[in-house]
């Protein structure tokens, strides 16, 4: 796998701090161990500085998650989170008394 590929990759990448997207020459290799890279990475926009550390495999990508096949298929038919969400999550938390056990754990 060629540096520029994982370079290009980090373009999908965002600032953690500002939210600007690296470019491919933000972005500097400082080692690889078999499928393990390790990475200088700055931003365009406001020049914080981050080390990363990316496990990339070649070949079909995977997908990590704790779904079971249901879930999945659930969340793959519903639609996008609407501004309404939202509010109705903020207006449910502005007003939530902090206790989750009291949410998940039945009575
Ligand atoms: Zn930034």
């Amino acid at each position: 796998m060629e540096d520029n590929f994982i370079r290009k990759f980090m373009t999908s990448i965002k600032c953690s701090s500002c939210g600007q997207h690296y470019g491919m020459s933000n972005v500097t290799v400082l080692g690889r161990q078999e499928d393990l890279w390790f990475l200088s990475v700055f931003c365009p926009a406001c020049y914080t500085p981050c080390l990363v550390a990316a496990i990339v495999k070649e070949g079909k990508p995977t997908r990590i998650t704790d779904l079971t096949d249901a879930e999945r298929q659930k969340f793959n038919e519903s639609g996008k989170l609407s501004i309404d969400d939202s509010l109705d999550m903020y207006n449910f938390l502005k007003s939530f008394n902090g206790n989750f056990s009291e949410l998940f754990i039945p009575k």
